[in-house]
């Protein structure tokens, strides 16, 4: 079971959007117009890109400061999300727990986020720990990649790449859908993030949820 972080597992109230516009702001003088940007199912690395290529920066540019940049957004995402900064979506706690003791279930993440980004997000929101392995925009920009990436980490922690629909991908934008069919993997939509209903419908994911509440959820990602 992959879970992507942002508008699924969690909600940072735009505060990781704005710190990663901060950290434009300082390595290029400018962050693009990135309140009217779509971050939703990108990858941090391809927001830079897009973000820089819409202020008119080449990306041959952009490229090698791309470490500095995440560097000072990591230092910013850490200030940004002290204290209780950090939202867990409905039904997220109850759903991991339950999951946590189904056997033969396993707990990944596949999400845009830098790994250490994830990281500062799900420890802010006390969910770390919940998952053994993950997929990173650290891995791949494009999210695409990102399954297989998964299923190696998988093959390395449990002996097991969990093949076809096995793989379980769980995410609240168009990119984690077609991320999930990309890597022949099943796709559960959940409605809690930047994309309604109705768009995520008209992808036709394997299962669509409004919320990760169990039981509902469980059943949908238990198939
Ligand atoms: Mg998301």
């Amino acid at each position: 079971m992959l879970f992507d972080v942002d508008g699924t597992l969690v909600s940072t109230g735009g505060r990781a959007g704005a710190a990663l516009a901060s950290a434009l702001e300082e390595t290029f003088g400018t962050a693009g117009p990135w309140e009217s940007f779509r971050y939703s199912g990108k990858t941090d690395p391809q927001i830079v890109f897009e973000l820089m290529g819409l202020a008119g920066l080449p990306r041959s540019a952009v490229e090698p400061r791309l470490p500095a940049v995440i560097a000072h957004y990591l230092g910013r995402l850490r200030d940004a999300l002290s204290g209780d900064a950090v939202q867990v979506l409905p039904g997220v706690r109850e759903l991991l727990a339950e999951l946590a003791g189904t056997p033969g279930v396993h707990l990944g993440l596949l999400t845009g986020n830098v790994a250490p980004g994830a990281a500062i997000k799900l420890g802010a929101a006390g969910l770390d720990g919940a998952f053994a392995i993950g997929a990173y925009g650290s891995d791949d920009e494009d999210r695409n990649k990102l399954v297989a990436v998964a299923r190696d980490r998988a093959r390395e922690h449990w002996g097991d790449e969990f093949a076809g629909f096995r793989t379980v991908v769980i995410g609240d934008a168009e990119a984690d859908v077609a991320c999930a069919r990309a890597g022949g993997a099943r796709s559960v939509a959940v409605a809690s993030g930047w994309t309604n209903r109705g768009q995520l419908a008209s992808l036709g994911p394997d299962a669509l949820l409004d919320t990760l509440e169990p039981p509902a959820a469980l059943a949908a990602i238990l198939g």
